[in-house]
């Protein structure tokens, strides 16, 4: 079975109840592909996400933005993955590149968190990506290596992992990769998976880009054979996350 089209937004830390009404209005009113053909997940900040969850149309998911690396307890500020499955909030986004650089999460943390949250019975939208600097320092492909390694080394089953690439130059500035520049890192990661997880894994696992996705870019790059669909960040909050929607046909 193919990889179904994945497609997510990262509201990141946005929104008024206004605007989370606007927002819900206009993914409920949008015209998508069937939900067996992409799955659509929204990520509010955690205040509006009981209010996000009840009104979204069913087919579509919410996720948590972030949570906690263990059983929660005296953590203040801190939201637990159990407190996010009481809820009945399925997926969680851990390791986005703002957490790892304005709060110093480190990859073996991250990894910490993914191992926690897939145990607790969540879905994990698990971010890796490089810097420029690390870009034009050619090692892309080692940063985003060792990042998905330190996930590797503390799981076993990635049935509900899917791994999102999202180049650090590219988010929030516009600058979009090209589509041969993320087919190349995809295809990367998937070597990677299949070399030290397994074929299957390799297979399966679904890797989604993320960076400056818009509707007139978001075409050209889900083309891509080894891009299984987006994480968006601005353009989420915006009636053209539903174009971005569409681009899974
Ligand atoms: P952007 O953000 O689409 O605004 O670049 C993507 C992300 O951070 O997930």
């Amino acid at each position: 079975m193919g990889r179904k089209f994945f497609v997510g937004g990262n509201w990141k830390c946005n929104g008024t109840t206004d605007q989370v009404d606007k927002i819900v209005k206009i993914l409920n009113e949008g015209q998508v592909p069937s939900p067996d053909v992409v799955e659509v997940v929204v990520s509010p900040p955690y205040v509006f996400l009981p209010v996000v969850k009840s009104q979204l149309r069913p087919e579509f998911q919410v996720a948590a933005q972030n949570c906690w690396v263990k059983k929660g307890g005296a953590f203040t500020g801190e939201i637990s993955a159990e407190m996010l499955v009481n809820l009945g909030v399925p997926s969680v986004i851990l390791g986005h590149s703002e957490r790892r650089s304005l709060l110093g999460e480190s990859s073996e943390f991250v990894g910490d968190k993914v191992a926690y949250a897939l145990a607790q019975g969540l879905k994990v939208i698990a971010c890796v990506g490089e810097t420029l600097e690390q870009r034009e320092s050619g090692s892309t492909m080692d940063v985003v290596s060792a990042q998905t390694k330190a996930i590797a080394e503390r799981i076993k089953d990635w049935t509900n992992v899917v791994i999102a690439y999202e180049p650090v130059w590219a988010i929030g500035t516009g600058k979009v990769a090209t589509p041969a520049q993320a087919q190349e890192v995809h295809a990367v990661l998937r070597d990677w998976l299949k070399t030290n997880v397994s074929p299957e894994v390799a297979e399966s696992t679904r890797i989604i880009y993320g960076g400056s996705v818009t509707a007139a870019n978001c075409k050209e790059l889900a083309g891509q054979p080894d891009l299984d669909g987006f994480l968006v960040g601005g353009a989420s909050l915006k009636l053209e996350f539903i174009d971005i929607i569409n681009s899974a046909t």
